[in-house]
């Protein structure tokens, strides 16, 4: 019998559409909970399910907090920030839809969603990540020494350095406009009604304070000074892309300063090494059909769909936006600056969107996108492996424009008006987030903080869109990666003539 053969591309396409659909079938029920506690030295779990109302106690017997029937995360995140000595002291009882008592203990230490078969399955995508992940910093060192080792010209060098500087606020910086134009007209924050305001804004308070509490402030100067590594092993161990790539970029040019001799076997090292980790990818991306279902099943089983219709226009806002600087910019970028086809350059690009739309993690694509971009565009490694690695860490056109609908959504809901101060300082302070952003899940809603602290919006609004982030994170991560290969295209068409 002939064996068919189903492209790679088509495999992960596959396996997203199949992983949203088992997500769906297999969701989490929003109407359970497991209980943990213990009762005479024992752990036992109970599964409580559709009750009217849970009421916790403390030990002398006093209602602490009492919960409705829709009110499993807010729960969770009740149960969470009590400590753990008063933990064990608390009584809850869980009454059913007839209001009757059905469960109530005391001991309790964990309070959880029921998973399902598609969260359980989630371990095959974290290997993928992981794997993703582990490539990367060896792959960008290798590509990155023998790229530097092979312009042996600093004036060149300083030049490329510039001009991708250069694109990369440029295009970051026309992100956000795009995000605040469209969020400008469409106005989303003043198409939401006052109670879904207060459910969202008490639904996702704790998840909100722990963000709000790991907000990082960006100092230019640190950012800067920062850059040098004081060790380029612990800047390898650490996986800091920044200090890795100026540590490979020094390296490699001081190579073509000793003897050709002597650096011959250093640069061959590293061109194989280099080589070997683009094979790696090859092998990895064979399981990312496996990954890309996973990853996709256990995000759309746990996926809040109850709040996309309260959020549907702020969504919509961020899509659209993100939609019109993947259409519009990026084309520009690659039609007049690489002299390339457009049409070409996503097809080139489809299984790094692919990855990049399942992980949400441009750190993690990078091995991808860097594979997509030699291979199907053809851009030399020296270039490649400079402007990518680079790219990941301080070109994230989806995020930055992403904050900018995000910050206008929050202060439209609080009536703030930002005016057009207001949103150049937007502009700004989100070019510097996107440079500080690591590109990981979820980071651009903690430097939204920064963002939303700069214009005096209430931090607190993150309660507003955290329940949809992991979605958007996915989509955002697209025109991440896209921004970095197509400005590697327009580095590599001025750098041939
Ligand atoms: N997930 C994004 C990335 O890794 C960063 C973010 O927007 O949270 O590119």
């Amino acid at each position: 019998m002939k064996k068919i053969k189903i492209a790679l591309h088509i495999q992960i396409l596959l396996a997203l559409i199949l992983g949203a659909i088992f997500g769906s079938i297999f969701s989490i029920d929003h109407n359970k909970l497991n209980i943990e506690y213990l009762k005479n030295n024992q752990e036992i779990e109970k599964e409580v399910s559709n009750w009217s109302k849970i009421i916790f106690y403390d030990e002398s017997g006093n209602v602490v907090s009492e919960f409705a029937h829709s009110d499993q995360l807010k729960i969770i995140a009740n149960f969470k920030k009590i400590n753990d000595a008063q933990k064990s002291k608390i009584k809850v009882d869980v009454l059913d839809k007839n209001s009757n008592l059905s469960f109530s203990t005391n001991g309790i230490y964990s309070i959880s969603k029921v998973n399902t078969i598609a969260v359980q399955i989630k371990p095959i995508g974290d290997i993928f990540i992981r794997l993703l992940s582990f490539l990367a910093i060896p792959m960008v060192l290798a590509s990155l020494i023998v790229g530097a080792a092979s312009i042996d010209d600093i004036k060149k060098l300083g030049r490329i350095g510039t001009k991708t500087f250069v694109f990369y606020l440029t295009t970051t910086a026309l992100a956000i406009t795009i995000g605040l134009t469209v969020a400008n007209v469409i106005q989303p924050g003043n198409l939401i009604n006052a109670q879904s305001k207060e459910r969202l804004l008490s639904t996702f308070q704790s998840e909100t304070a722990e963000k709000i509490s790991k907000n990082v402030d960006i100092d230019i100067v640190d950012f800067f000074v920062n850059i040098v590594p004081k060790n380029p092993f612990a800047a390898i161990a650490d996986g800091n892309m920044l200090q890795i790539v100026f540590f490979a970029v020094v390296f490699g040019m001081m190579l073509t300063f000793i003897s050709k001799e002597k650096s011959v076997h250093v640069i061959n090292f590293f061109d194989a090494m280099s080589d070997t980790m683009i094979k790696l990818v090859e092998y990895v991306m064979k399981i990312a059909p496996f990954g890309v279902f996973a990853l996709i099943s256990a995000t759309v089983a746990d996926f809040g769909f109850d709040i996309l219709s309260t959020l549907i226009w702020y969504m919509f806002a961020v899509i659209l936006g993100l939609f019109l600087q993947t259409i519009i910019v990026y084309p520009i970028i690659v039609k007049y600056f690489g002299k390339s086809n457009i049409i070409q350059f996503f097809k080139a690009m489809r299984e790094a969107i692919a990855i990049a739309f399942s992980t949400s993690s441009s750190a993690a694509t990078l091995p991808v996108t860097m594979k997509c971009v030699e291979q199907n565009l053809k851009i030399p490694k020296k270039i490649s492996g400079f402007v990518l690695p680079l790219g990941a860490t301080i070109n994230m056109d989806g995020t930055a424009l992403y904050q900018g609908v995000a910050t206008l959504f929050i202060a439209q809901v609080y009536g703030i008006d930002l005016g057009i101060t207001g949103q150049i300082t937007v502009v700004l302070t989100a070019v510097l987030a996107s440079i500080g952003t690591a590109p990981v899940p979820g980071v651009g809603i903690i430097m939204l903080v920064m963002i939303l602290q700069a214009v005096h919006v209430p931090a607190e609004g993150i309660a507003l869109i955290i329940g949809v982030d992991r979605i958007l994170d996915m989509l955002r991560t697209i025109p991440n990666i896209l921004g970095d290969a197509s400005i590697s295209m327009a580095i590599a068409k001025g750098e041939s003539k």
